[in-house]
């Protein structure tokens, strides 16, 4: 039986629209609307697409979001300069820095200059550290955005054997982090890791964030598993398209995501929810 698609632009709709009810209820009761700032430096297409949805987002669902569109050559000091004022602004909740950064950049640096009450995109070393701790605060929005989609198919965790493709900052290393929180058994694999294709096939469930199209093949997937992919990768005839290819692995698979329309939009979704998150706890005004 093919597999059953998780429709990631349904359940992360059904998450903005319970943000929207949560912002309306914040001021009805004389709260004000959570706030996040949106940094975009350089004018990178793929950033340009990313912070747009983002924005849009917000708007949809009543966070005021405060767009700073800096030029390609700004200089490190003038962002980290921008980031301290932001720290010290109460109306603002929630601060975005879209990577990647130009090279002249250190984007640790800048990741760390943002306060971790505010760093809504949840890759702070002190975010990264209380997850890793199982005390997690504001989480980084793409693995906590799989699990939440996870938990909506009925996945319960414990006791199934979770493969993660890809060991980045921003991905691959919080969804490990993720799936031992929620009580799975983890396997995480990078390019060093050989013969991918034996750990794939011991995957109940399967997340995949690498950046190759096809880099995980249909016919490893074992019957009966979820299989997430992260991957976003442009075709050249401008089609998107992920990690895993999508035909054969849906016919061994009992879930699995399409690309686009998959873990896209949960990304965007838990960005606000992070925000509100924030403007609940530290932000009274
Ligand atoms: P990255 O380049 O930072 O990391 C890629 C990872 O893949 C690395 O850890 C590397 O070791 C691993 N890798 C490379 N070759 C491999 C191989 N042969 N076998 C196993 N692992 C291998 O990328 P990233 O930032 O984690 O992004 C990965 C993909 O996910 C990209 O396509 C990106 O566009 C996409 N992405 C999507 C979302 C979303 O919201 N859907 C969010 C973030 C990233």
């Amino acid at each position: 039986m093919p597999a059953q698609i998780i429709d990631g632009k349904a359940i992360a709709a059904d998450v903005r629209n319970q943000v929207r009810l949560d912002i309306e209820q914040r001021i009805s009761a004389g709260q004000r609307a959570p706030g996040l700032a949106v940094i975009l430096v350089g004018a990178n297409p793929a950033s340009q697409v990313y912070v747009r949805k983002k924005r849009e987002a917000c708007d949809e669902a009543g966070l005021i979001s405060k767009s700073f569109d800096l030029d390609e050559n700004t200089d490190q000091q003038t962002l980290l300069d921008l980031i301290e004022d932001l720290n010290d602004d109460a109306t603002i909740d929630g601060i975005l820095v879209q990577l990647p950064l130009p090279d002249h950049i250190d984007s640790t640096l800048v990741l760390e200059a943002i306060h971790p009450d505010k760093d809504v995109d949840g890759f702070h070393p002190y975010n990264i550290g209380r997850l890793a701790q199982r005390m997690p605060v504001l989480r980084p929005c793409t693995p906590h955005g799989i699990i939440h989609m996870l938990e909506t198919i009925g996945e319960k965790f414990k006791g199934r054997h979770a493969v993660v493709v890809g060991a980045s900052n921003i991905v691959g290393r919080p969804m490990n982090l993720e799936l031992l929180l929620a009580g799975a058994t983890v396997t995480i694999t990078h390019r060093f890791t050989k013969d991918l294709a034996t750990h794939v096939a011991d995957a109940d469930i399967l997340v995949v964030a690498v950046g190759k199209p096809g880099i995980v093949k249909g016919e490893w997937v074992k019957p009966g598993a979820t299989v997430i992919d992260v991957g976003i990768n442009r075709l050249p005839d401008g089609k998107l398209t992920g990690d895993v290819d999508y035909a054969t692995a849906a016919e061994r698979a009992a879930w699995i995501t399409p690309v686009p329309g998959g873990v896209g939009p949960m990304t965007v979704a838990m960005l606000l929810r992070n925000t509100l998150q924030a403007a609940e706890k530290h932000g009274g005004l």
